[in-house]
């Protein structure tokens, strides 16, 4: 009921408020030096959008919960933590309504949902919301020479570039649209994607364990003490994300890189591991970079591998069925029919095939219309394909049907058809005019050696013979 949506809702602005406190807590703990490297990745506003867009506008009140709290907990600054947290809240907003108003898809299983959404984080809202953060940061005076930096910062979350000139302002716009932007594109796609889709379900198979292999070479070279160059890891990341999104589509690569950043984000704050020896600048420069395109590489492969696959599922499907009775075509039965028959030589088991023809059916065409007519067509179909015993069954021509038995001689394989024939001939077609519909079957056992175009020939030679001896009847190929 209603109080159960509430108390639902309030969990989830908690959760959301906890998360959003607890990630920028950890972006603030790896604060270095004087540098923004804070800013680098902010998953707080990844968080934000992504609670937003699963869960709707009710719970955005945990963004500016979350805002107030870590702007107070990293300093006294309550105005200008609830300002930005309301700035924030807006913008999550607005990316909710895009997500909505672009139809994007929250499996983001398409280079179009995955691209639409890796702009309007880049392009839409982290622009503005630089703007506003700035902005505010401005009018409040903590972007100016009469603050002292200590207290600048308190205001400024993750932008900690010496304070404060009024030159600073594009460059505290750029780390916050891009500090911001990675922590988005990280942390977003990961809760849309996961929230999406519940129960939470990773398939695992083969190949998972290259993936994971893959993952835990990246974390060992990230944080040990190896010294190799940077670029190492990209030539290891890459090919890693590549098989992810293979394997595991979307879904999997926004795992594998909420996996992998942690360890790069660590080396670039702490200078250590990989990242050991260099400047704080290249080492903001390389973690931006390097979350940046992993990011966006991974997802818009994902994207297009999923979209092909499902293409070619589709695709597949369309070639092996009959459009008006859902039953496999011809093409499609003579290639599992030759594989039933490759499996029945091995164990030695029989094997049949019935040939069934509606009777007179240009007559229920003539009679009752076309439509009329593919109505019993798909009742007939349906019958046949239902029937006990029939492992295979398929539209052969207009009205015409193969069915294989397996496991069935001649004497089952008759009795099966002597079944269906006696079955249809007593139901009742069509809901307003009933309509009687009577088949003739043809029935022939496979004989050692023989082909399958072979066996269906006799099956059909012995459905002529029912049609010549009268219809409505079963005739066995000798
Ligand atoms: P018989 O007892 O000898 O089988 O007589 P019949 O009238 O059933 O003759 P035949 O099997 O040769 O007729 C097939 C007819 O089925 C011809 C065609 O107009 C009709 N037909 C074929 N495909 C379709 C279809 O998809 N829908 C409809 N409504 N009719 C079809
Ligand atoms: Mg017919
Ligand atoms: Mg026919």
């Amino acid at each position: 009921g209603t109080s159960a949506r509430f108390a639902q809702t309030a969990a989830l602005i908690g959760v959301l408020a906890t998360a959003y406190v607890v990630l920028g807590r950890l972006a603030f703990s790896m604060s270095v030096q004087h540098g923004s490297i804070t800013s680098v990745v902010f998953a707080s506003e990844g968080v934000a959008l992504g609670f937003v867009i699963s869960f709707g506008a009710r719970v955005v009140p945990g963004v500016l919960i979350g805002q107030t709290i870590l702007s107070i907990w990293s300093g006294p600054s309550i105005l200008g933590g609830f300002t930005i947290g309301l700035f924030n809240s807006a913008e999550a907003l607005l990316g909710l309504y895009l997500f909505r108003r672009l139809r994007i898809s929250p499996r983001l299983n398409r280079p179009r949902d995955a691209g639409l959404f890796i702009g309007m984080i880049f392009f839409v809202l982290q622009p503005l919301s630089a703007t506003g953060g700035v902005a505010i940061l401005y009018a409040l005076g903590a972007i100016s020479r009469s603050l002292p930096p200590e207290l600048a910062a308190w205001w400024i979350r993750g932008i900690q570039a010496p304070l404060p000139s009024p030159d600073l302002i594009p460059a505290a716009w750029f780390a916050w649209w891009t500090g911001n932007s990675m922590g988005q594109l990280l942390v977003a796609p990961l809760l849309v994607i996961w929230l999406s889709r519940r129960p939470f379900r990773l398939d695992l198979r083969a190949g998972s364990i290259i993936c994971a292999l893959g993952i835990a070479a990246v974390a060992v070279l990230t944080l040990s003490n190896i010294h190799v160059h940077p670029l190492v890891l990209l030539a290891l990341v890459y090919p890693v994300l590549v098989w992810i999104a293979i394997e595991h589509g979307a879904r999997g690569v926004v795992v594998g890189n909420a996996l992998i950043a942690p360890a790069v984000i660590w080396a670039g704050a702490k200078g250590q591991g990989l990242l050991a020896g260099h400047s704080i600048q290249d080492r903001v420069a390389f973690v931006s970079f390097f979350i940046g395109s992993a990011c966006v590489l991974s997802l818009l492969l994902a994207g297009l591998f999923e979209e092909r696959s499902q293409l070619l599922k589709e695709l597949v499907h369309l070639a092996h069925t009959d459009d008006l009775t859902s039953l496999s075509n011809r093409r499609h039965f003579m290639k599992q029919a030759q594989q039933f028959m490759d499996d029945a030589r091995t164990t030695a088991q029989p094997l049949s095939v019935l040939m069934v023809d509606i009777d007179y059916f240009k007559t229920i065409n003539d009679d009752l219309g076309h439509a009329a007519g593919d109505d019993v067509i798909r009742a007939v179909a349906g019958y046949c394909g239902e029937h006990p015993g029939v492992a295979l069954a398929a539209r052969f021509g207009g009205e015409e049907f193969v069915l294989l038995l397996t496991g069935s001689a001649l004497p089952e394989a008759t009795a099966c058809a002597e079944d269906i024939r006696s079955g249809l001939a007593d139901t009742q077609f069509g809901d307003d005019a009933p309509v009687a519909v009577t088949v003739s079957v043809g029935v022939a056992s496979h004989r050692s050696g023989e082909s399958l175009d072979n066996l269906i020939g006799r099956a059909d030679a012995a459905l002529y013979e029912a049609k010549r001896d009268g219809r409505n009847r079963v005739s066995v190929a000798g």
